[in-house]
């Protein structure tokens, strides 16, 4: 019975047997040929082998059984419509076959045309082409050159190398001087090629031709660049390709033939108009190769105006069946019109918006389906400002694109330089070889951040991806020398006052001030541009979109803020609350002693005072804070690194000590404060004295840092305000660690709060392994959960997230072990489990439990799909991302079918 069924299994299809929906089993271009075939437009016939037949050709390691067949009897029926035998030597049928899977990958075979052709049908054809020798020959060369390259493995620079001698010798660098007896010579010597490089003649069947063609596109499937490319890619290794077996029509027969390329409209902008690039006398390759110059597609009209306008009508009708941008391939044989290919069309992100908008304007296509057709990568890359490169404008050295965008600025090299210059109004980059958290201020400051060391994951390119503010790190051939306040570049010297211009996408730096255009999406955002009155289409599509998203999604967006000024912008991007406020940043800059007399305490009271001290300024911290985000929820964390981190470097301080017992002084103090930082050195701090644990073991921290957000509330309220504090207590892995934390903190709530009105939820992150594993334990003391999934990744793969990006990662992504790195996407399987029973668990255990997450994910495209999934009432992310994660989350209601999946 098996047996039976492979012989009668269906491997063929002819183009009038399939439709675009089958791009599994067809491939994208060979579903698309059947719908062109379908709608009555002039595709040259052909036949489908299916991707089925190509998995079973990988499995077995030969053709399936009743494939060889199928072939034959749509090549027969092929040859009967045509009336014309696969090459046959008086008059041959000739095909192409084109490999094409349900996603196009570079890495495979691409096409082989004029199959069929041979010493003896070359005579042939060029009879029935009226004598035209020279087409016939031209059509054998490109055989041989294409079934060498692609079936046989043949260098093709041998080929071309062949081209330009026989050009060479002809005094031209134009392939139409090449008469036919040129070209015969010149398939003399591509024979010559085949033969030294594959040890057989150039096979002169038209069927063995045919045959190991079809084969060799199976095989490309497997070929070393297609397996890498499908990991990374994440295409599944079984779908196999499929073969396309086309009749062939001839571009190349004279003046009055010809190919092209067109876009139903302008895939950079999205304008509607006519877009594309035509070839006279040539063939299907030619116009991508560039070896001729193509004309814009409107001259057509002047060289043929019946096949122009046979063809704006056929690009006008696919836009309108496809209800969207099409791309096509098409070919036209002595004034007769072919189509060859077409396929929905790449875009740019603002052609991507204004196209949806279009088409929803014009009736093809709702909003439901706009939101679908763009996404929030693209979303991200319209929020950046842009150089305007038309001048000569050279870089003079190249790092890593650390985080978008283009800024041009005086240079500085001190965090305390770049404060004080852009108080003055100046922009400013901040150059460094790399920078740490006491650079926060001047980062803040910058309009862009350039270092000449480290890359992705340096500590400049995470803080500034987190601020939106472009960075390029790691540009090694920039010397900087920050006392002397200078770099050296390319032997030249900039020193502190120059102006130099940084692309945070390309990674390229430019000396002078190259000009830069402010990105009018945030200029929308900001309010600053009003959709409804400006005449400009993207922002007029990027509003109509988001209004909709907004009014789809379930999941609430809330930003990662720690600031005023970072809460009213994000506020201005959508954001309905904060979903973490660190605090640490409120112990650097002038704090700093404050912290050390703190961990450094000796004497009794000493540290109730450092505490006593510091609890004003946390308060005014937190009012500010409270005031930009009046009558939305504001999670605060409680402080959450390790303590030494704020103290002084053990090596710098220990030279410091040296240096000054040597000169006879006093150091006391400076002793005390290296035998500190020796005493809480850590080998692992990630894994060390931080977050509850600091609550627990440094008496009155957390109460001080309690007080301060519960005083702050009530001042609100007091001023008519309403401050919705919660507070969030780190590196939870135990329900007893949260319980002890949460009945001091009780205890002086209700102290300060009083009848003020202020309500003060208790929570906790999720982000230890434990945690999410007992969450239904821990739910019974939170109030509310947020999955901190940047240590959830860090501690549930064991990876120390400073360490691995640099160290391994590259490998990893390379063998595909993962497709993008879990920092940057949640890693759905391992890390998105214990998300999983957490928020099931805990909703178990208190209906009702409020769940969000902070950390990069929030932000993160595909994560918010997945938060979404999960059931999360919220996720978090910095400012510059909100409006990403609230077209996100409005994609992620409209995927799944507008379906509510909690
Ligand atoms: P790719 O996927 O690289 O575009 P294609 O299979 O589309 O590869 O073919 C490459 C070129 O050959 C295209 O320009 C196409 O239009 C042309 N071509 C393919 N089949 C035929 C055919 N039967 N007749 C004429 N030109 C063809
Ligand atoms: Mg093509
Ligand atoms: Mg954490």
């Amino acid at each position: 019975m098996a047996a039976q069924e492979t012989v009668d299994h269906k491997y063929v299809y002819d183009f009038s047997e399939g439709n675009k929906e089958l791009k599994e089993l067809l491939g994208g271009k060979g579903a698309n040929l059947a719908e062109m075939t379908n709608l009555g437009l002039p595709v040259p016939p052909g036949f489908t082998i299916t991707t089925e037949a190509c998995q079973a050709y990988l499995a077995t390691g030969r053709e399936p059984d009743g494939l060889a067949g199928q072939i034959e009897a749509h090549l027969e029926s092929l040859e009967r419509a045509m009336g014309k035998r696969l090459g046959d030597p008086q008059d041959p049928l000739l095909v192409s076959v084109r490999s094409g899977a349900k996603f196009s990958m570079p890495g495979m075979m691409e096409t082989v045309l004029n199959v069929g052709l041979n010493d003896q049908s070359v005579e042939g054809l060029a009879a029935q082409a009226g004598n035209n020798e020279r087409f016939a020959w031209d059509s054998y060369r490109r055989l041989i050159q294409m079934f060498g390259k692609t079936v046989c493995e043949v260098p093709g620079e041998e080929f071309e190398h062949a081209l330009d001698e026989a050009k060479h010798a002809k005094g031209t660098h134009n392939d139409l001087d090449l008469d036919a007896d040129d070209l015969r010579g010149l398939v003399d010597a591509y024979k010559k090629i085949f033969l030294k490089h594959t040890g057989r003649e150039f096979p002169q069947q038209p069927r063995e031709q045919l045959d190991l063609a079809i084969r060799a596109v199976f095989e490309s499937w497997n070929a070393e660049r297609a397996v890498l490319y499908r990991r990374q890619e994440r295409i599944p290794a079984e779908l196999g390709t499929a073969v396309n077996v086309v009749t062939m029509v001839f571009g190349n027969l004279g003046p009055d033939s010809g190919t092209g390329v067109a876009f139903t409209r302008d895939p950079a902008s999205g304008a509607q108009g006519i877009y594309g690039d035509y070839l006279a006398n040539a063939q299907g390759e030619d116009v991508v190769a560039g070896i001729r110059n193509t004309v814009p597609l409107q001259e057509l009209e002047q060289l043929d105006k019946a096949s122009y306008d046979e063809l704006l009508g056929i690009m006008a009708r696919l836009e309108e069946h496809y209800k969207d941008l099409c791309d096509i391939e098409f070919t036209i044989e002595r004034g007769k019109l072919w189509m060859l290919q077409t396929r929905v069309g790449k875009r740019t992100a603002a052609a991507a918006f204004v196209i949806a908008g279009q088409l929803v304007d014009e009736g093809l296509i709702d909003l439901d389906e706009a939101l679908h057709r763009v996404n929030g990568a693209q979303l991200a890359q319209l929020m950046f400002p842009r150089f305007q490169l038309d001048h000569e404008f050279q870089p003079v050295a190249t790092g890593i694109g650390a985080s978008p965008g283009a800024a041009s600025g005086t240079v500085v090299f001190t965090s305390a330089r770049a404060v004080e210059l852009a108080a003055e109004g100046k922009s400013v980059i901040l150059v460094r070889r790399e920078t740490n958290p006491d650079d926060l201020n001047g980062m803040i400051a910058a309009k862009g951040i350039l270092t000449s060391r480290g890359g992705k994951t340096s500590h400049a390119a995470v803080v500034a991806r987190g601020m939106g503010k472009t960075c390029v790190s790691g540009a090694d051939e920039i010397e900087v020398n920050v006392p002397a306040k200078r770099f050296t570049v390319a032997g030249q010297t900039v020193a502190e006052g120059d102006v130099v211009s940084i692309d945070g996408t390309t990674g390229k730096v430019y000396l002078g001030e190259v000009p830069v255009m402010p990105s009018e999406v945030v200029q929308y955002f900001e309010g600053s541009l009003d959709p409804e009155h400006v005449d400009n289409a993207l922002v007029r599509a990027v509003h109509r979109i988001m209004t909709h998203a907004d009014g789809k999604r379930r999941l609430a967006v809330r930003t990662n803020a720690d600031t005023g000024a970072d809460a009213a912008r994000a506020r201005r991007f959508g954001a309905e609350g904060i979903g973490l406020c660190r605090t640490e940043h409120m112990f650097l800059g002038d704090r700093r002693e404050l912290v050390e007399r703190l961990i450094l305490a000796r004497a009794p009271g000493e540290r109730e005072a450092a505490l006593a001290a510091l609890l004003p300024l946390q308060r005014a911290d937190f009012e500010e804070i409270f005031r930009e985000m009046d009558g939305l929820p504001v999670t605060v964390r409680l402080i959450d690194p390790p303590l030494h981190e704020f103290l002084p470097p053990l090596e710098q301080l220990a030279v410091n000590v040296a240096v000054a017992q040597e000169r006879g002084e006093d150091v006391a103090k400076e002793e005390a404060l290296l035998a500190a930082v020796r005493r809480m050195h850590e080998e692992n701090p990630m894994l060390g004295l931080r977050g509850v644990r600091l609550g627990l073991v440094i008496p009155g921290l957390f109460a001080m840092q309690v007080r301060a957000i519960a005083e702050a509330a009530v001042s609100c309220a007091r001023g008519g305000g309403a401050a919705k504090p919660e507070i969030m207590v780190p590196l939870v892995g135990a329900v007893q660690e949260l319980e002890t934390v949460r009945a001091e903190a009780e205890k002086i709530i209700a102290e300060v709060v009083g009848d003020s009105g202020v309500e003060v939820l208790i929570g906790t992150m999720i982000e230890v392994p434990r945690a999410a594993l007992t969450a239904g334990q821990i739910a019974e003391a939170a109030e509310f959960f947020s999955f901190g999934t940047n240590d959830l990744t860090q501690m549930g793969w064991g990876f120390s997230r400073d360490d691995v990006e640099g160290a391994f990662f590259w490998r990893y992504l390379e063998l595909g072990i993962f497709g993008i790195s879990p920092f940057e996407s949640i890693d759905r399987d391992g890390v998105g489990r214990l998300v999983r029973i957490a928020a099931e668990e805990g909703r178990a255990a208190r209906p009702g439990l409020k769940l969000g997450v902070c950390g990069e994910h929030g932000g993160d495209p595909d994560s918010v799909h997945f938060f979404h999934e999960v059931g999360l009432d919220y996720v978090s992310c910095s400012p510059f991302r909100v409006p990403v994660a609230r077209l996100e989350a409005g994609r992620a209601v409209v995927e799944t079918g507008g379906s509510d999946s909690r």
